[in-house]
């Protein structure tokens, strides 16, 4: 655990976008919270708050939001962690690559002429790559975007000096919790709630809507394999189930074995 704090001194912090939409800092700045914590902490880099910001500042804790998706992406994140104590992955897009990572299997190349023709950009573009590729991430904020609570939690547990606990079950749980009827078992709807980590209360479900699964697959369990066996019974291909698993799980290196295996053992 890196202590973050000493009671004599705040705290520094920064806030660093990659390529995204700009909703997890908006989330956060958006919170009342934020401005009591400036008696605590000293908000080094954040653009969107501070337009003179210095992103070659060290801070106690990087927050980073966004997939990285150009060379000079691959640059900053190698900088801001020899800068930051700590790292934290911000969203999806940060935590696992984002919707914009949902056909990563295509050839890049062909993808980016899909959307922007022959257009003429500044920076050197990839495909979209969750920032634990490339530097060590210590904590992770899920959602798309992650919950309000889910932040000063975070920040709260690291500014006196202890280390917040990482969610290992799934939006099920919550529901069940919550009393809602189950839209995969009642309805045959295709809910992705029994792969995805919990932390929204459930918040589709709750709504009749069934989960696509913003908040990534569970760490280490996901069980892609028993949600798309129970899928594959109610009718979907398995093309369908790659689908849907992988509009926020693109980069789970699990997802297509276990989907696979499936239709291999005709279970
Ligand atoms: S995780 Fe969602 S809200 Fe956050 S930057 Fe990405 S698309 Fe936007
Ligand atoms: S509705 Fe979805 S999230 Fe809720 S219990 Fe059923 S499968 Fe799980
Ligand atoms: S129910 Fe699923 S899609 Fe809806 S907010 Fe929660 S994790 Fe995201």
């Amino acid at each position: 655990m890196t202590e973050v704090r000493r009671m004599s001194e705040k705290v520094k912090i920064g806030f660093y976008a990659l390529t995204s939409c700009y909703g997890c800092q908006l989330q956060f700045a958006m919170m009342d919270e934020v401005l009591q914590l400036l008696d605590k902490a000293n908000i080094e880099c954040w653009f969107m708050l501070e337009r003179g910001s210095d992103e070659d500042k060290e801070v106690d804790i990087a927050f980073i939001e966004g997939s990285v998706s150009t060379q000079e992406e691959v640059e900053l994140v190698k900088k801001i962690r020899e800068k930051a104590k700590i790292v934290i992955a911000v969203g999806s897009c940060a935590v696992h690559g984002g919707v914009q990572s949902w056909d990563k299997d295509k050839e890049f190349n062909e993808l980016w002429k899909t959307v922007y023709g022959d257009a003429h950009v500044k920076f050197e573009p990839k495909m979209a790559e969750p920032v634990e590729k490339y530097i060590k991430v210590d904590y992770k904020l899920y959602g798309c975007p992650p919950e309000k609570k889910d932040f000063l939690y975070a920040l709260g547990t690291l500014l006196i000096g202890s280390w917040p606990e990482d969610i290992d079950y799934p939006v099920c749980v919550e529901c069940r919790l919550r009393g809602n009827p189950c839209l995969l078992i009642e309805k045959g709807e295709p809910c992705l709630g029994p792969l995805t980590v919990a932390g929204c209360d459930a918040r589709c479900p709750a709504f009749n809507i069934a989960c696509i699964g913003c908040r990534g697959a569970v760490k280490d369990v996901a069980w892609f394999d028993s949600l798309a066996l129970e899928l594959k019974k109610k009718g979907l291909k398995k093309e369908e189930i790659l689908e849907r698993m992988k509009i926020f799980n693109a980069h789970n290196p699990k997802l297509e074995g276990m989907v696979n295996k499936i239709f291999e053992e005709g279970g």
